[in-house]
């Protein structure tokens, strides 16, 4: 700063001096330093002027003014320069944020130390409905419920907070709060309704499985502490202890095997096509109406509809636990004197398995959760006859795995139909029938 203005002295006194001196030798020293002041104030006017028109502009690199404003304007460069460089260099900072946050799936809000929203993500704009004019507000404004004024206001982030959200009950949002910046706030929240979902039916399914099994164990521990106590029985009563024992311990063994194949389906590796083999529907059939013919006993009609050229690609014991499950339900909710029609046929490009009934019917409000897991309509039916209440829930899981979907239609007192669509990649249509249609096209 001393050079810029000793400088500038210098260049003033060497003006004033030299006109001094023209005026001395002419005679008119005084007007001489006059004439130079003059001068000198002229030039620095000039200057001035250029300096006016470089900084109204855009700060560029300066041309040489010469002087005092060439000392000025570089000041002011550099400053320039700098602050433009910490500015490229915050936006660069915000842009990288937005980029980073707009790819969370959570949303992410920036709040001030009184709760005022600094800024937030796309995912805060659909879970929490915030919109660009809501930077400023206040955060409770948008979510009124009381547990989160609290934990807002409290202070103790430790914990997570859970609760409905403020744009659909029905979903749940986990929120963490987290000090960031200078007195600011991160909050962080995301949808958490699948995985409370997924945590309620595991609590409902281990309910369901404990009181299944709870049940039939009463009755066997019954008759044993009977045994027990009463000593030597003869052997008609034991045998008749026996008898009472055997259908509750056999229906543990169906629930525990149905359990056993479900966790199987769950986690098994998927029934790719690749890995599949091509399955005898028809033959197939053949065993299972046998089967279904043992446990009717005579009491119902049993009529089987099949297109043995149509085959199956899957796992060949998952696909009978399926069909078998459709068959024995018709056999087991039919009364005495009933008709069941099998049907394995062609439908479209592709084709269906359907298990038709004219037993009781099924209310149109529980066909939506039938393939629940220990969902029934009736439970004292389905235990009585030895339904585990996993049947159907089977039949779901082994066509999800074949890439097959359960339409059921059913109306109380008309019957039920429960049949299963395969996709055209599923089916195999055998040698002869394939002969069959090249000749016939
Ligand atoms: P369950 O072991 O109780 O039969 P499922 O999962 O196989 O369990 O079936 C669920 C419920 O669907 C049954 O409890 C029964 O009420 C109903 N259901 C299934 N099949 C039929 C059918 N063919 N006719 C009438 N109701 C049926």
């Amino acid at each position: 700063m001393s050079s810029f203005w000793s400088n500038e002295f210098w260049r003033i006194a060497r003006m004033v001096l030299l006109c001094w001196l023209v005026g001395l030798v002419l005679g008119f020293p005084l007007w001489g330093v006059i004439i130079g002041l003059v001068v000198y104030l002229w030039i620095l006017g000039k200057r001035y002027q250029r300096f006016a028109v470089w900084m109204r502009g855009s700060l560029t690199e300066p041309d040489d003014f010469d002087g005092i404003f060439d000392d000025l304007a570089f000041s002011m460069y550099r400053v320039h320069q700098r602050s433009t460089k910490r500015k490229n260099r915050l936006s660069d900072l915000l842009r990288r944020w937005q980029d980073t946050s707009s790819a969370l799936p959570d949303a992410v809000v920036v709040l001030d130390k009184n709760g005022d929203i600094i800024r937030f993500n796309q995912a805060a704009s659909t879970l929490l409905g915030l919109k660009a004019s809501d930077q400023g507000q206040y955060i409770g404004n948008f979510m009124r419920n009381p547990r989160f004024i609290h934990y807002l206001l409290t202070g103790d982030y430790n914990e997570h907070l859970e609760i409905a959200s403020p744009l659909d009950i029905t979903k749940i949002l986990n929120i963490r709060m987290t000090p960031y910046g200078q007195d600011q706030r991160l909050m962080l929240v995301g949808d958490v309704t699948h995985i409370q979902r997924l945590m309620t039916m595991r609590r409902d399914f281990i309910g369901n499985v404990s009181h299944e099994l709870r049940t039939p164990l009463t009755v066997i521990m019954g008759y044993l502490e009977t045994m027990k106590d009463t000593g030597v029985c003869d052997e008609a009563t034991l045998k008749d202890y026996i008898d009472r024992i055997e259908a509750p311990a056999q229906r543990m063994k169906s629930l525990v095997e149905d359990l056993l194949l479900l966790s199987n389906l769950d986690t098994g590796a998927p029934a790719g096509l690749s890995g599949s083999l091509v399955i005898n529907v028809a033959a197939m059939l053949k065993n299972i109406v046998t089967e279904a013919e043992q446990l009717s006993n005579g009491q119902h009609t049993i009529s089987l509809d099949v297109d043995s050229d149509i085959r199956l690609k899957g796992i060949e014991k998952e696909i009978y636990s399926g069909f078998y499950n459709l068959v024995i339900n018709a056999v087991r909710y039919t009364p005495e004197g009933g008709k069941i029609i099998i049907e394995w046929l062609p439908y479209g490009d592709s084709a269906r398995f359907c298990v038709r009934d004219n037993g009781p019917g099924i209310a149109r409000e529980h066909l939506p959760r039938l393939t629940e897991r220990f969902y029934r309509v009736d439970v004292g039916r389905s235990r009585s006859s030895g339904g585990t209440g996993l049947g159907l829930a089977i039949v779901k899981q082994v066509l999800r795995r074949h890439d097959a979907e359960l339409h059921i239609e059913s109306e109380p007192g008309k019957g039920s139909e429960f049949c299963c669509f395969f996709p055209q990649a599923r089916i195999d249509l055998h040698e002869n029938s394939k002969q069959e249609k090249r000749e016939v096209s």
